[in-house]
């Protein structure tokens, strides 16, 4: 599929910004132009912002089970056309074309998900103190929402907030990332396809302060959701506080993977092993800091540098790359301000640490050993292919050093002992953790992180609940 120029999505129309600016959209492993996005003004947020009032008083009133109806059309869509959208995905992200597709792919499951649950959207009926009297609970959407999704995964962190917004009965607008806008437009496309009456929908890029400023502060707006880094998190929503509209954020993480001296080694170095790489590690519950116990350190660092250094980097579209370019220049510059940082105060490099060749974004899978507590690469969140490995002695000093950051998003942890899952369960100050397993954020399940990482959830029936109101109606009878 060759890469298009990307319209704004306005009112049910595909559309040009007024004025006719556009930005341009590179390939991050060639560094090439590959296309066009158009780049919205106040005209064009104020349009879509009408557009989405005009397009909430309709959706509200579309009965659950056709909204469902509705949405399952564009599932069904999405699987079609899968193979296409993934080609676009790589071309504008990097990521390996089977990444790609699979991310392609679990959007339908995603829209599926909501759809069946936006039909169990239950108020309730409380027992009155006057038997005239009849006591109703219901829920009922907040109204038009404003989304900010990021580059990393750019359909997919689209795809949960358009899925729960469209499930309750609100409309949406999505501001998608400007680096990687394809793929997105494409998931658009196939809701608008499937049916979705015009304005609940609308897609607009530009500048993300200007847009971010302007819808947060639009009265037309009454929830706000971002997906991206914690200190542009905590800016929007300072901002949603002044105009006091409902918030959810989902912001960055440090994973710990705490591997305990009974842990399956083999196991922890697959399953933590792919996730650390997947996507070049540009994912905000990649596991990033690894806490082994000592006895075992040094051979799990050995295992999982080897399985780093045998991962072919490349071009996503070529057959047989394991890890594509990073995304931008900025996550490259980061890598290699990491490394330089984390050997400077004594780690080792036991694989990669450098970037690979001069065109394109690409770094080599990088593990660190003997990372000191003051190293950058600890404290903040890589985002990139680095993994940092420390030992511990006691279970206790890794739960205390996984919870030391202001982070609370992902965990990981491997062992065979209840009595260590249970304690980890209890005591890791994360919104989600995985033991003896890959992450499996099914939209089923609950999706979101504490602390730093944000509030508000984006799986699990805690989704719907973050677009609804609830509203107490009590009738009188007698
Ligand atoms: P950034 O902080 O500049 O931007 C992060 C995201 O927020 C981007 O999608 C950007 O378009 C958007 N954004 C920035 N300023 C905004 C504003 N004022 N209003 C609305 N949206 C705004 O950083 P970046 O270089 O693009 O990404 C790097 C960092 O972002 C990473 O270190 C990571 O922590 C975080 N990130 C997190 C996720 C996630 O899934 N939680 C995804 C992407 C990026």
């Amino acid at each position: 599929m060759t890469y298009p120029n990307t319209q704004l999505f306005i009112n049910g129309q595909w559309c040009d910004a007024e004025g006719g600016r556009t930005m341009p959209v590179f390939n991050p492993a060639t560094g090439t132009e590959i296309g066009r996005l158009a780049h919205a003004g106040v005209p064009d947020l104020e349009r879509a912002a009408q557009a989405a009032q005009k397009g909430f008083e309709l959706w509200r009133d579309v009965p659950a089970n056709e909204r469902c109806a509705i949405m399952r059309k564009a599932a069904a869509l999405m699987r079609e056309r899968a193979p296409a959208i993934a080609q676009l995905l790589t071309q504008e992200q990097g990521k390996p074309l089977a990444e790609a597709k699979i991310e392609a792919l679990s959007a339908a499951d995603i829209i599926e998900w909501f759809a069946e649950e936006g039909r169990r959207v239950y108020g309730r009926i409380v027992p009155p103190r006057n038997i005239n009297v009849q006591q109703n609970v219901l829920k009922q959407p907040v109204g038009p929402v404003a989304a900010f999704t990021p580059w990393n995964f750019p359909i997919n962190q689209a795809v949960r907030k358009m899925s729960a917004a469209l499930a309750t009965g609100c409309s949406i607008i999505v501001k998608a990332p400007e680096e990687t806008p394809a793929s997105p437009a494409e998931l658009i496309r196939a809701f608008h396809d499937a049916g979705v009456p015009a304005g609940v929908i609308g897609l607009v890029f530009g500048t993300p302060a200007d847009i971010s400023s302007y819808l947060i502060a639009h009265p037309i707006i009454r929830k706000i959701t971002f997906t991206g880094s914690t200190p542009v998190g905590k800016q929007l929503a300072a901002m949603a506080g002044q105009h006091m509209k409902r918030v959810t954020m989902e912001l960055g993480g440090h994973a710990p993977v705490i591997v305990a001296e009974d842990g399956d080694l083999e196991l922890a170095v697959k399953a933590a092993g792919a996730a650390k790489f997947r996507n070049a590690g540009q994912v905000c519950i990649s596991p990033t800091r690894f806490l082994v116990h000592h006895k075992i350190a040094d051979e799990f660092a050995k295992v999982f540098a080897a399985h780093a250094a045998s991962l072919q980097v490349g071009d996503g579209l070529a057959q047989g790359t394991n890890m594509g370019p990073l995304a931008n220049d900025r996550r490259l510059a980061a890598m290699q301000a990491i490394t330089q940082d984390a050997v400077a105060k004594g780690a080792k490099v036991l694989t990669g640490g450098e970037r690979i060749g001069t065109q394109g974004h690409f770094f080599a899978p990088t593990v660190l050993s003997h990372v000191p507590l003051d190293a950058d690469v600890v404290n903040n969140e890589p985002f990139g292919p680095i993994a940092a490995i420390r030992s511990f002695e006691k279970i206790e000093d890794a739960i205390a050093e996984a919870n030391r950051l202001p982070f609370g998003l992902a965990g990981y942890a491997f062992t065979q002992s209840i009595k260590t899952t249970h304690l980890l369960s209890q005591r890791l100050e994360v919104g989600m953790l995985w033991v003896n397993q890959p992450a499996a954020p099914w939209p089923e399940m609950p999706f979101g992180g504490i602390k730093d990482s944000g509030y508000g959830s984006e799986g699990g029936p805690e989704a719907l609940e973050a677009y609804l109101n609830t509203k107490s109606v009590a009738i009188f009878n007698g």
